[in-house]
């Protein structure tokens, strides 16, 4: 485990995407939001740690789905009657309190499992869930960052390749509907937005979808450069979550307050092309990253999106390396 004191879990979880909390204590008031960001050297150790502390909440929404909060990024789940299916697996440390959270859900097994992309806070859990029985379906890309080293320079982390058991044996890079346990969904494939393995998951009967990592509910999100990401990807990404929702929609994000809808979506949109542009701006007047960043470009939505683990400072640092 880490030398580093373990961060306040909030009920939002903690994972790697927000890296950002272990390494604000240990700036020491020098570094850029950015280098502190990247600060600390164990995270994933920090990070399994936190994660097998943390409680699993299950909010029921409707039509037999649910999505489960506490281990990472937040985890769908629908119940058929002779199996269920999992949108993204958390992190492998809670393990035993997700397998009590599905028990307590109904008592058939996970027989597919879908990952929104290849992070480690929403994949980890692949390789138990396949274990017990589950298919793993993915994007392509997924599939081929899976299998490969990867490094991500905000994290200042190398993942290793994963295990045979954790790598998706069925993928795709255009839109696939499919038929799992008699729930029929719709794979939405992003063009390159948070990653470049980005996957969308479209309830259809429910009217439920869960973006991904595309989109964090009520946060300053992480952009993941290092493998592929962008932030016009980001806004592509949320216009068609957009083109896709309704005022009934029901939309579980990546990341923040697991129960969200189209208006805050939009806001979230907005907020991103909004800082875009300002950031966008500023750069052309050959302005550095630090001058940006001090500018404070985002500092009308601050209050509202700079709460959490993406500081304005460093949020405006990645919108920089996209324009
Ligand atoms: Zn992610």
């Amino acid at each position: 485990m880490s030398n580093v004191s373990t961060p306040k879990l909030s009920r939002r979880g903690f994972c790697m995407c927000c890296a950002g909390l272990a390494s604000a204590g240990l700036a020491g008031g020098w570094l850029s939001p950015r280098e502190a960001f990247a600060e600390a050297h164990q995270l994933v150790g920090m990070i399994r740690g936190a994660a097998a502390k943390a409680d699993i909440t299950t909010h029921k929404l409707r039509g037999s789905v649910f999505v489960l909060e506490g281990s990472g990024g937040n985890i769908a789940v629908f119940a058929g009657k002779q199996g269920k299916v999992m949108i993204d697996a958390g992190i492998t440390a809670t393990r035993a309190k997700i397998e009590k959270a599905l028990s307590a859900i109904g008592n058939q097994p996970v027989t597919y499992l879908v990952n929104t992309h290849w992070h480690f806070d929403h994949a980890d859990g692949n390789e138990w869930v396949h274990a017990a029985g589950a298919k793993i379906v993915a994007h392509d890309n997924t599939k081929k960052r899976l299998m490969q080293t990867q490094r991500v320079e905000d994290w200042d982390f190398s993942f290793p390749p994963s295990p045979a058991g954790a790598i998706p044996s069925e993928t795709f890079s255009t839109d696939q509907r499919v038929e799992y346990e008699g729930c029929r969904l719709n794979l939405v494939c992003y063009e390159a937005a948070h990653t470049d393995s980005d996957v969308g998951v479209h309830f259809t009967d429910q009217n439920i979808l869960h973006t991904g990592d595309t989109y964090w509910n009520g946060i300053y999100p992480f952009i993941d450069y290092s493998t592929g990401g962008s932030i016009d990807g980001k806004i592509a990404a949320c216009a068609k979550s957009l083109s896709m929702a309704d005022d009934k929609t029901i939309v579980i994000p990546g990341h923040g307050a697991p129960v969200s809808n189209k208006s805050e979506l939009k806001a979230f949109h907005d907020m991103l092309v909004s800082v875009r542009d300002k950031v966008a701006k500023l750069k052309k007047k050959g302005m550095s990253v630090g001058e940006v960043a001090a500018a404070r470009p985002t500092a009308e939505f601050d209050k509202h999106w700079g709460q959490f683990v993406i500081t304005p400072g460093l949020f405006a640092e990645l919108v920089y390396e996209g324009v």
